[in-house]
């Protein structure tokens, strides 16, 4: 027996490979597939199904003991400082993607409904968004009806001319998609310039909180900056963060140093509220949450 299940009832045999497996029935209902199979025969013979081992070993485990969604890091508070993207899982406790690909395939071709396995799974494609964004992305397209991890890991996708064509073609199913992430990727990219070269975010804004001693010349450093950064903004820039590196400038001066804290952290405040997503149309009934 290749994998035994505590209440089996049944049993199932690979085609493929002849790999047997005790089941349970009810358990197996979880699947579409399963339940019109059985209300059309209920028999007890062992029912023949071609898959190799692994797949049958990986759909099993999946109807009788549904993966725990991976875990939820705590909130960090180092978003309140820097426009560095939020990371909500813990990666580390996430099923590997090859796995991952697998069990979707298998939840679709048997149509899986109970919504435990399906927000799990779901749960574990998003972890893995900070680090291989394009991939999640695209899988969730491809897979479709999960708006929000499609919404969700459009925000760690780096600029797209940083990819190369092979890694677009494999990751983005469409040009309506890869145009969706463009349109972000520039609208965000104009609004942190807008951000950075607007009047508020001088170094005294409104001559407020101005050095006696340095208005002018820390004004002028501050603004020299801003000028060359803008320049060089792409969607990813940390804004507040590459400002911040000016710190050195102004540390010598109490005034100075206390006007640029507060621009730095007006910039951080202004910068992460500006949109990270593309906007997914959802069902009126489907959650924000998950
Ligand atoms: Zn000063």
């Amino acid at each position: 027996m290749s994998l035994s299940f505590d209440d089996a009832d049944f049993t199932v045999r690979s085609a493929v490979d002849g790999s047997l497996f005790s089941v349970n029935r009810a358990k197996l209902r979880g699947s579409h597939v399963f339940w019109d199979m059985f209300s059309v025969c209920d028999t007890d013979e062992v029912l023949e199904l071609h898959e190799p081992e692994s797949s049958l070993a990986a759909l099993f485990r999946l109807l009788h003991t549904p993966p725990d969604p991976p875990l939820l890091l705590s909130p960090c508070d180092s978003e309140k400082v820097t426009t560095t993207l939020p990371v909500r899982y813990d990666a580390t406790t996430a099923i590997p993607l090859p796995i991952l690909r697998l069990l979707w395939y298998l939840t679709d071709k048997y149509a899986l409904s109970d919504t435990r396995v399906l927000d799990s799974l779901q749960a574990h494609l998003l972890a893995h968004a900070p680090v291989d964004p394009l991939t999640v992305h695209g899988m969730a397209l491809t897979l479709g009806d999960m708006p929000n991890v499609v919404s969700e890991s459009s925000q760690y996708i780096l600029p797209l001319a940083r990819y190369t064509l092979e890694e677009i073609q494999a990751g983005i199913p469409s040009v309506a998609d890869y145009h969706r992430i463009h349109e972000l990727q520039a609208f965000r990219v104009k609004t942190l310039q807008e951000i950075l070269g607007h009047k508020y975010s001088a170094l005294f804004p409104h001559n407020f909180g101005t050095c006696p001693t340095h208005s002018t010349g820390a004004a002028a450093a501050w603004d020299r900056a801003r000028n060359v950064l803008a320049g060089k903004i792409e969607s990813d820039t940390d804004v507040a963060g590459e400002m911040h590196t000016l710190a050195y400038i102004f540390q010598s001066c109490g005034t100075c140093s206390k006007a640029f804290t507060a621009a730095v952290e007006m910039l951080a405040y202004k910068c992460r509220r500006v949109r990270r997503t593309i906007m997914m149309e959802t069902n009126e009934d489907s959650d924000d949450e998950f």
